[in-house]
């Protein structure tokens, strides 16, 4: 994905560099609203299936200590409990207005353009990943956070994290850098530093180029530190979710759309009335690619 790079890093040059930065209805347009959650209680689901790559199910305890980091600040000055439901057998994204609607946490370990025919018809839906359970983003994405909110109000529905476990040799232990094929004691793509960072746009929180901030969109390979949650993105968990206090939009009032009770999915009419569907946003996490490797392509 040569093409790509140029693509990254103007992507990346583009981010602020404030404390941290809320993710918006419209990213990055201040005009529109904040995505936020305004339940007490959030519950996350691992899919059943891990990522066979990493040993034993380190890689959902892994998991477990990300989203714990962000709890440890909810429970100081937060009013918003993150807790984690049963390991689901379930591999399927996005919301579901009806049935069983779960905030997953899932890797896809086999590559769309690999198991999918070029002519399904799911390339122009969007909906290979879901339908052939494999990873549809960009090569170079580490991991992305698919979100579901209200267009007007910015009040999130649904978020479902997803790891490229396709390209990217995932690694639960300490220790040195390592490159595949050799992943044992040691780092290559960290699932706390990956996870800990995807958590954070799970609640709101978009890319900053802030120094040391955990929401900064590239991650070396060996990166660790993302582990850690940043101050500015503390910061952000009590202001934005005050203890004893509402969780906090951008824009007043807050305009909520009025959600048909018996809508389906998919449709967008009830009753002759036209009902807006919640809207999607994504985020990644980039790999930022080493130099040496760059140059040895050119
Ligand atoms: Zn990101």
């Amino acid at each position: 994905m040569m093409s790509l790079a140029p693509f990254v890093v103007a992507l990346a040059l583009a981010q602020p560099t404030d404390p941290y930065v809320r993710s918006r209805v419209d990213s990055g347009d201040t005009r529109t609203q904040c995505l936020y959650w305004t339940t007490e209680r959030v519950t996350w689901h691992q899919s059943t299936y891990g990522n066979p790559e990493t040993p034993g199910d380190s890689e959902l305890e892994a998991m477990r200590r990300s989203f714990q980091s962000w709890q440890d600040i909810f429970a100081g000055c937060g009013n918003l409990a993150l807790v984690e439901g049963p390991l689901v057998n379930e591999r399927e994204v996005g919301y579901r207005r009806e049935g069983d609607n779960r905030n997953l946490v899932l890797f896809r370990d086999r590559d769309c353009s690999v198991v999918v025919p070029a002519e399904d018809a799911c390339w122009d839906e969007d909906t290979c990943a879901n339908e052939y359970d494999c990873w549809e983003d960009d090569d170079n994405t580490i991991a992305i956070t698919l979100t579901t909110y209200d267009e007007r109000s910015g009040i999130i529905y649904d978020s479902d994290i997803s790891f490229n476990a396709a390209r990217f040799a995932f690694t639960t232990a300490d220790g040195g850098t390592c490159f595949p094929p050799v992943t044992t004691n040691c780092v290559a793509t960290d699932v706390q530093n990956t996870a800990t960072h995807e958590i954070g746009h799970f609640i709101g929180l978009d890319h900053t180029r802030a120094q040391g901030s955990t929401m900064n969109p590239s991650a070396p390979p060996g990166e660790v530190s993302k582990r850690s949650i940043d101050t500015g993105s503390r910061d952000f968990v009590c202001a934005v979710y005050p203890r004893g206090r509402a969780s906090q939009a951008c824009l007043h009032p807050v305009m909520t759309d009025e959600l048909p009770a018996h809508a389906k999915a998919g449709g967008c009419a009830a009753g002759g009335t036209a009902a807006v569907l919640p809207a999607l946003g994504a985020w990644a996490l980039w790999l930022a690619r080493r130099r040496r490797r760059e140059e040895g392509r050119e």
